[in-house]
């Protein structure tokens, strides 16, 4: 597309009325969502585990984590997802990777706040899990970034895009079984020289779109407490649910 082009297809965007990123119904403001794809949303509600925050099908009381974080605990403290992942929150989150639909930032970051049920201080530092530079550049922006950013803005606490990096690129996880992709991670992250002050005994929040294993999330938590970390939590918008429905 020409300069010109791009110009007038903005141009253009602006005065169309918004469209709902699920349902391309007209909406009156951008950033949200129309009324039925709300009603398309599985959003995650206790009891949950809580290290992991898969969604319990029954109450278990508080502090009781599923069979999955017993047998193999995962390096965060704990995560916590906004909705489940599904055909619904796909194409939601697939809008906001892929389409530049980053006006939906604020409106997750309230998901996410949510989610957290209280987990932020203002002293807490907020940080997206990090894209290769390779993928970024292809991509042009880290969603996860702009997601972390605007859950600091929303919660006070500080956003912090440059504590962590990946030291290697590596392939797409989804077709990897769970060992798999705890293999492909592994050490594949570090704390940027510049950050490691910072990181001693703080408390660090990772933000990212999608939990499916976990095994991104925890690489990362484990390389944080390894430099110096207190603690670290997980908050992300959608989790895969194993077999479509509610562990244990
Ligand atoms: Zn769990």
């Amino acid at each position: 597309m020409s300069l010109l082009q791009r110009a007038a297809s903005r141009l253009l965007d602006a005065l169309a009325p918004p469209l709902c990123p699920v349902t391309n119904e007209p909406l009156a403001a951008p950033g949200f969502l129309s009324a039925a794809a709300w009603a398309t949303l599985q959003f995650i509600d206790d009891p949950v585990c809580d290290r992991c925050g898969a969604p319990f099908a029954h109450e278990f009381g508080d502090g009781v984590s599923c069979a999955r974080c017993i047998a193999e605990p995962p390096d965060f403290d704990s995560a916590r997802a906004a909705v489940v992942y599904d055909d619904a929150s796909h194409g939601l989150i697939v809008s906001f990777k892929h389409a530049d639909r980053t006006e939906l930032a604020p409106m997750f970051a309230g998901w996410l706040l949510r989610a957290s049920r209280g987990l932020l201080r203002s002293g807490s530092l907020i940080a997206p899990a990090p894209l290769h530079r390779q993928r970024l550049f292809a991509r042009r922006y880290n969603q996860a970034a702009i997601l972390a950013d605007a859950v600091a803005r929303a919660s006070g606490a500080a956003f912090e895009p440059m504590l962590l990096e990946r030291t290697r690129a590596t392939p797409p996880q989804q077709r990897l079984s769970p060992e798999g992709r705890r293999r492909n991670v592994a050490g594949a992250f570090a704390v940027r020289e510049s950050a490691a002050a910072r990181v001693k005994g703080a408390h660090v929040v990772l933000i990212d779109d999608v939990l499916t294993t976990g095994a991104t999330l925890s690489a990362c938590a484990r390389t944080l407490k390894k430099a110096g970390a207190a603690r670290v939590d997980a908050l992300v918008l959608a989790r895969v649910l194993k077999g479509g429905t509610a562990l244990a």
